[in-house]
């Protein structure tokens, strides 16, 4: 007997959803940051056993779209609430409900099996940790509760026993070797702005995509070349910095990154390009992979 399902992973920005679905695979397939709106695309994240298969899939937080971008993040998350074997939300212990009138109707009503995680216990007291779970538990009954902490790992073979056991009876879906259904360029795109988001303020993240032209590996060595776009002239000039340091220093901590994803040598040649409101112009956006 051989189990195979989809488990999408959804919940509000910077609840730990990202963080989750590495614990589950094992390796840093999304990046994680203290900024919301980190993820922007629907991350798959595959967990291969003898008998079963899990799928996960990593999504952007919830949130209500002002620009073009986010209704295509949006459309993401949208997608893993219709094609779910498993839906997972997640939250912050301290949240007292769930905004999204989709989501809440489908978890009230279990039309798919729900679990519920409370996040981020580490930061919680027990007393307040166990009214937090029977508050949960009486808002949406049919659904499992967990209080768990994604970071600390704990509670995690819990969840994935309830997930194994949840998940029909299926052959995989994917080859048995595969831990995800992004390519190489797409990690080197994610770990570059997993530094900006980390580096630069403000705006600038936002305004951020990056695109990786060429990937070149042969034995010893990766060499990648990769665009950093931005929207407007003067972010150019704050991503570059003065005498090009900022662009040198997360161009060395990608770089460093890189390697530990990759085990190899990388050689990375970053470009700063300005392609102008990319974030609303949907032909733009279409071409740097949303829908
Ligand atoms: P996402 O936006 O839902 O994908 O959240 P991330 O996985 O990017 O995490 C957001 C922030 O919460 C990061 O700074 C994580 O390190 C932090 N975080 C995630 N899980 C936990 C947890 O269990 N405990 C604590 N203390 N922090 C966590
Ligand atoms: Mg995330």
């Amino acid at each position: 007997m051989h189990k195979s399902g989809f488990i999408n992973i959804i919940g509000n920005p910077n609840v730990g959803k990202s963080t989750l679905m590495n614990c589950f695979v094992g390796e840093k397939l999304s990046i994680i940051s203290s900024k919301a709106q980190t993820t922007r695309h629907r991350i798959l994240g595959i967990v291969n056993g003898d008998a079963f298969q899990l799928v996960f899939s990593d999504t952007p937080g919830i949130l209500k779209p002002s620009y073009e971008l986010q209704n295509s993040m949006m459309n993401f998350v949208k997608n893993a609430l219709d094609d779910a074997d498993v839906l997972i939300y997640m939250l912050e212990v301290g949240e007292k409900s769930i905004k999204d009138e989709t989501v809440h109707k489908k978890i009230l009503n279990n039309d798919t099996p729900s679990i519920i995680l409370l996040n981020k216990i580490d930061l919680t007291k027990q007393d307040n940790l166990e009214n937090q779970v029977s508050l949960w538990s009486e808002m949406y009954p049919k659904a499992i509760i967990h209080p768990i902490s994604a970071l600390k790992k704990f509670n995690i073979e819990i969840v994935l026993n309830d997930i194994i056991n949840l998940i029909p009876e299926c052959p995989p879906y994917f080859p048995k070797d595969q831990i995800t259904d992004k390519p190489e360029r797409f990690f080197v795109n994610e770990i570059l702005r997993e530094k900006i988001l980390l580096y630069y303020d403000k705006e600038i993240p936002y305004s951020v995509e990056v695109v990786t032209e060429d990937f070149k590996e042969d034995k010893k060595i990766i060499k990648i070349r990769t665009i950093i776009f931005v929207e407007r002239e003067s972010q150019k000039g704050i991503i570059i910095g003065h005498k090009g340091n900022a662009l040198k220093k997360i161009g060395t901590k990608a770089r460093q990154d890189l390697e530990l994803f990759f085990g190899k040598k990388i050689f990375i040649e970053l470009v700063v390009k300005v392609s102008k409101n990319w974030r609303s112009n949907s032909k733009v956006l279409k071409k740097f992979g949303y829908n």
